[in-house]
């Protein structure tokens, strides 16, 4: 970077060599090692706010936000003080507790499709449960998925994903057997003509429809006018289920998900990050015809030793809480700001930039044209994106380490703090 590498990373250099000798890569998830973009990871010390302060002594604004879930930003005081009184009481029954019917009901009364839901410990299993309850309930096979889309790393959710998966330039992964890659089906987003292609082929064997109702894995990228409505029709004269997955836009880009935003019902959702508020928690639901076909109540199984867990639900919880109509006002300002600013910054230094944006959720593209699907935005210029990244590091603003992935803008981010980042992006994109 040309800002005079202002981060120091003498510490964070050291706890990463030390860390790789006991786990794979030094991390417990592929993009926290910064490979794509070959600097060494920040190791966190603590987050207050909007602000991230490392082990080297640097201090970042951070926009990753645990990768979606701090909306309220790190270490809230209401969210940490309903954690310790939680705690004390005792950290997991296996037990059903009220909190968790709390929670269900607010679920249940903030999203359109839900009617119904049962708490799992992640994203992944929350997409993994909602296609095993969609071939369960329509007794066919396959999948149909976006190429570029994430839905965590269940087997038949694997193929064309995005996130990590595009960020290192991976092929589909080993380990995923044939037959059941083959009943994934996948198309571009955005495009209606290849999905009513794909039904008119398969119509009779697909499940459902798994869609990031917003494209939060291959950069940020919006639904076109009239795609989620089309793949609404197309699933229901199929028989197939639509499925929304949230996990991301969930509680983000509104008080009642995307799914409100755009005025489109699924008839299964899967959530996470934000609906745990910084602790390890998905969920799925939708209309009660379907859902109640999971066990107890009905044969296809699904089950967790700690899903519901009292910590994850008073988090998650008091977060939701906390997300008032005021808040995605004030996400939708700050996060306007920031796009205006990063487009007047890229006009001036001469770079192409496009920037992609629903409510919180911002993508830089380094990209002259509009971006509309994965193909799209692979075009983006990596190079310029890499060393883009290191200035923001350098001048102490955290940002994803990949072009894949968006900036999550939280409702305490201060308006100084956005100032501050616009200066840091005007400074990055004149060193490229
Ligand atoms: N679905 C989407 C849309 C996601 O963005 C993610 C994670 N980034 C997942 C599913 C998987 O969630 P988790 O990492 O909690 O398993």
């Amino acid at each position: 970077a040309q800002q005079g590498n202002r981060r120091k990373d003498e510490r964070s250099r050291s706890a990463f060599e030390e860390a790789k000798q006991y786990i794979p890569g030094g991390v417990n998830s592929p993009v926290r090692a910064f490979k794509s973009v070959g600097l060494t990871p920040i190791y966190a010390q603590r987050g207050e706010g909007s602000k991230i302060y490392d082990i080297d002594g640097n201090v970042f604004i951070d926009y990753v936000g645990s990768w979606g879930p701090l909306i309220m930003g790190h270490a809230h005081p209401e969210v940490v003080e309903a954690l310790r009184e939680t705690a004390l009481k005792g950290t997991s029954f296996g037990a059903p507790t009220l909190l968790e019917t709390e929670m269900a009901k607010l679920v249940c009364e903030r999203v359109p499709s839900i009617d119904i839901v049962r708490m799992v410990n992640s994203g992944t299993e929350a997409t993994m449960s909602a296609i095993r309850l969609a071939r369960g309930v329509t007794g066919r096979s396959k999948i149909l998925k976006f190429e570029g889309s994430y839905h965590g790393h269940a087997d038949s959710l694997l193929i064309k994903a995005g996130s990590g998966v595009a960020t290192l330039g991976l092929p589909d992964s080993p380990g995923v057997p044939e037959g059941v890659a083959l009943n994934t089906i996948t198309v571009p987003y955005n495009d209606l003509q290849s999905v009513r292609l794909a039904f008119e082929r398969f119509g009779e064997e697909i499940a459902g429809v798994i869609v990031e109702p917003v494209a939060g894995n291959m950069g940020v990228v919006p639904p076109a006018a009239g795609f989620l409505e089309g793949l609404r029709s197309v699933t229901t004269e199929y028989g197939s289920l639509l499925i929304f997955d949230e996990v991301m836009t969930g509680f983000r880009v509104g008080l009642h998900c995307a799914q409100g935003r755009f005025g489109v019902t699924p008839d299964l959702t899967c959530l996470g990050k934000v609906i745990g508020g910084g602790l390890p928690v998905g969920a799925y639901g939708g209309r009660r015809d379907l859902m109640e076909q999971i066990a107890p109540t009905g044969p296809i199984y699904q089950a967790g030793t700690l899903s519901g867990n009292p910590l994850a639900m008073a988090a998650g919880y008091t977060t939701l809480k906390l997300l008032t109509p005021e808040v995605y006002d004030r996400l939708e300002m700050l996060s306007a700001r920031l796009q205006a600013g990063f487009e007047k910054n890229a006009a001036e230094a001469g770079v192409a930039v496009t920037i992609n944006r629903v409510g919180s959720m911002v993508c830089p593209f380094f990209s002259a044209v509009p971006v509309t699907n994965y193909d799209i935005a692979k075009e983006s210029n990596l190079d310029q994106f890499r060393r883009y990244f290191a200035a923001m590091i350098d001048q102490g603003v955290s940002v994803a380490p990949s072009q894949y992935e968006g900036m999550f803008v939280s409702g305490v981010h201060t308006e100084q703090d956005i100032e501050d980042t616009i200066e840091a992006n005007r400074k990055a994109l004149q060193s490229l």
